[in-house]
């Protein structure tokens, strides 16, 4: 196999799977993608929510967001395939003690895209029957948020660049980054050494395991969800459930089939804030239960079940 490339990208989630879609979209084609496991890899884009959404409280992410959204909307003229977007409403849901950061910071958000009101729990009840109102204070909604399939987008940016050349390199892991006097000079696998012109890191967290021997160490710390699944009496669907960041509540959830909730855990419970724990007990998921219950009611019969997970990410 062809060892030397133009361009090597380590690590195929969303961002090293959407950097290759791009690079061979400027015309490259000789660039590799490394992947250790099978993509879209066993990191973060695997387990992620993948809300699309505007509001942001942070200006940059908005930003980004207001870029990004057109390519969402319209992915199969713009990409090709399918992302998986379903377009179900995003909504924002804090407490009264934050009301009225929550409308300053919208008002901001307006100046990107007008399509992000504010309202009243009664106006939102209206058309989200199923939600309690307690200890709402006030909703951030967009109608046209909502959520794409993280794994399907990856995937799919990968096909489309492996249509355009790029070699994908699945199982490949990354052991060492090769270099002499100062430069890079190439990266050693379990596959043997490859070489390129030009290297990039996507590979989250796990990147500083490969920096430190450059005596780089990126500032990042980690942060651990749980990931867990509620399904419900199959009588009732509720796929007009809005997808929804709760912080009264702590959570996030959004339909993930017909009937079936997917919810992120917070692992704060008894012994979840040990440094290391990356697993989510009996315990964490009654009271991630209990406190989705309590504004879905509807759900009061519906079966848990769960994933563990590890969310990283870079703290700006
Ligand atoms: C539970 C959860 C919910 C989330 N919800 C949202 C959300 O709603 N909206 C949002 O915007 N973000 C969300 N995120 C965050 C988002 O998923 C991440 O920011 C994003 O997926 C990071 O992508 P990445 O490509 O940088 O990393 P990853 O997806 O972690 O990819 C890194 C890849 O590198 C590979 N790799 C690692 N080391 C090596 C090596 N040495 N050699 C070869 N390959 C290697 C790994 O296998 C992995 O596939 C969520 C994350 C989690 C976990």
């Amino acid at each position: 196999m062809k060892m030397h490339f133009d361009v090597v990208i380590i690590g195929a989630g969303i961002m090293g799977a959407s950097l290759s879609y791009y690079l061979t979209k400027l015309g490259l084609k000789n660039i590799a993608l490394c992947e250790q496991g099978i993509p879209p890899g066993n990191g973060a884009t695997h387990k992620s929510g993948g809300f699309i959404r505007i509001f942001h409280e942070n200006e940059w992410y908005t930003k980004r967001a207001v870029e990004s959204y057109d390519t969402y909307a319209d992915w199969g003229n713009k990409i090709g395939g399918s992302c998986g977007f379903k377009k179900t409403g995003f909504s924002f849901i804090t407490d009264s003690t934050r009301s009225d950061q929550l409308r300053a910071n919208a008002k901001k958000v307006n100046r990107y895209c007008s399509q992000v009101s504010v309202l009243s729990p009664d106006e939102f009840q209206q058309f989200q029957p199923d939600f309690s109102l307690e200890g709402i204070g006030a909703i951030v909604y967009e109608p046209n948020g909502g959520y794409a399939d993280p794994a399907k987008t990856a995937l799919t940016f990968i096909k489309q660049s492996e249509k355009k050349g790029m070699k994908l390199l699945e199982g490949v892991k990354v052991e060492r980054i090769l270099h002499h006097r100062k430069k890079i000079t190439g990266i050693q696998t379990n596959i043997g050494s490859i070489r390129a012109d030009k290297y990039v890191v996507a590979n989250n967290i796990w990147a500083n395991f490969l920096l430190e021997e450059l005596g780089l160490r990126l500032p990042m710390f980690k942060k651990s969800i749980g990931l867990g699944f509620i399904e419900w009496d199959k009588e009732k669907s509720v796929s007009h459930l809005t997808s929804c960041i709760d912080e009264t509540i702590g959570t996030y959830f959004r339909i993930f089939s017909n009937y079936r909730l997917l919810f992120g855990v917070q692992m704060s419970h008894s012994g979840a804030l040990l440094q290391d724990r990356s697993y989510l007990d009996y315990g964490d998921m009654q009271i991630a239960k209990e406190k989705l219950v309590g504004r879905l009611p509807l759900l009061h019969k519906g079966r848990v079940s769960w994933e563990q997970t590890k969310f990283r990410f870079l703290y700006k």
